[in-house]
């Protein structure tokens, strides 16, 4: 962060226009059991509006080609517009250099991209990787594979009652075999914000780099990786109003240039021969193969429909949403909120006594309104929390309070129906 944002305050911003925004989104339009639709399901994918729907067309009916191979108009133009996404994606976080931002499938495939190049040629037999308890399955999974093929070992932040990260005794975790720290910045489960920032620092002072999970944070809050000062910084394309199938990694230049490739194939050589392969410098390196080019610059589109928007402004309509949701639920006798950081993003996981969070989600549903039920892929917080699953509501900027209404009413529904 430079002198002056952190010294200046900005002027507040004026708030969301919200209808015309909910214009911008086709599928916001729609009624689901004769209601009109209540989508609350954000964190698990966004939806796309029109501007973002019309890149996608834009690019299949005038630009498509393969890109970085041939001299024709079309490969050049493609080529040229999947360079100025990922130069989107660039001022997006804040990176330093282009060459710093990685296309993958989305948040799992970042990961596992970590895992195979900077974890298997840098992990070894009895070093020891630190996780917490709050991560979502795709950063626990692939560590776990590393940790059985390597010997390594993993040590987990507990959280509290709250569901915050102990810090003290994630300092206490640090030692002399401590490799690789993996954390996210938001928890899809709970919705708590983890002081990265500081935890980032904590591990560099031991010499340990650090990747973020920011599937939860990229699409409702600016992110300033340079600022962070995070090795790696993982996140997904659909869950920030754009298409599935791309997600990105942000590595530090100097670290990926150090790892090795994680697929092998076209694109990603300089020379091949029987005897020995050179590969190219990033980030083709780790781009082998054709990569989804139209999603890549689908996900430029978005970019700038969250900037046109404001990542500040987002991020304030969320957590008037987020409040507004809380106090209601709050009040709800036999309603329980999981998940009660005090810095939290607009994720409201609750349990219903004496109703299994699946039964909510259908009922919800009847009444048009869409939420999540289940672990979240998420089982270690379930298991923390003593439940095995939760009901949740994830809430966008082109959500309303009036929808949050709806929910609360679809709430009181179910207790209804049931008690
Ligand atoms: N991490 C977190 C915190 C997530 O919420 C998700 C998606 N639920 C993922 C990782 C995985 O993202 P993707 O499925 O897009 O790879």
């Amino acid at each position: 962060m430079n002198a002056l944002r952190s010294t200046v305050k900005p002027a507040p911003a004026p708030a969301l226009d919200v209808e015309r925004i909910r214009a911008d989104f086709p599928i916001l339009k729609l009624r689901v059991n004769d209601h009109p639709l209540v989508f609350v399901d954000n964190a698990a994918s966004s939806q796309m509006p029109q501007q973002v729907i019309d890149r996608w067309v834009k690019y299949q009916t005038s630009e498509h080609a393969n890109i970085h191979r041939a001299v024709h108009y079309l490969s050049e133009t493609a080529t040229a517009e999947y360079e100025i996404a990922r130069r989107k994606v660039q001022a997006f976080v804040n990176a330093k250099e282009d060459r710093e931002i990685i296309f993958t499938s989305g948040t799992t495939e970042a990961i596992n991209l970590v895992m195979h190049g900077y974890g298997r040629k840098f992990i070894g037999r009895d070093d020891e990787i630190i996780l917490t308890t709050l991560e979502h399955h795709s950063n626990i999974v692939p560590w776990q594979m590393l940790a059985e093929e390597k010997g390594a070992k993993i040590r987990v932040v507990p959280v509290n009652d709250r569901g915050e990260l102990l810090i003290d005794e994630y300092r206490k975790l640090f030692n002399s075999r401590t490799r690789f720290v993996g954390v996210m910045h938001v928890s899809n489960a709970l919705g708590t914000i983890n002081p990265i920032r500081e935890m980032i620092a904590i591990a560099h002072g031991h010499g340990v780099p650090v990747l973020v999970d920011g599937a939860q944070a990229a699409p409702h809050m600016s992110i300033d990786v340079q600022d962070l000062d995070c090795d790696f910084y993982a996140f997904s394309g659909h869950k920030m109003c754009g298409p599935t199938g791309i997600g990105v990694l942000y590595g530090k230049a100097d670290l990926l240039e150090r790892m090795q490739p994680y697929k092998g194939g076209g694109d990603m050589i300089l020379s091949v021969t029987f005897e020995k392969t050179t590969y190219a410098p990033i980030p083709a390196k780790f781009e082998a193969g054709t990569p989804p080019i139209a999603a890549a610059i689908t996900l430029g589109a978005a970019i700038d429909y969250l900037n046109a928007v404001g990542m500040d402004r987002i991020a304030a309509h969320e957590t008037d949403l987020l409040d507004y949701a809380t106090d209601q639920v709050h009040r709800m006798p036999g309603v329980r909120i999981i998940g009660t950081a005090e810095k939290k993003a607009a994720v409201l996981s609750f349990v219903v006594d004496g109703v299994h969070p699946h039964d909510v989600g259908t009922l919800l549903n009847e009444d048009g309104v869409a939420i999540r039920t289940g672990h979240h892929c998420a089982q270690p917080v379930m298991q923390r929390f003593g439940i095995p699953a939760t009901s949740r509501a994830s809430f966008a900027f082109y959500n309303t309070m009036a929808e949050v209404d709806a929910l609360v009413a679809s709430i009181r529904n179910v207790q209804k129906v049931f008690l």
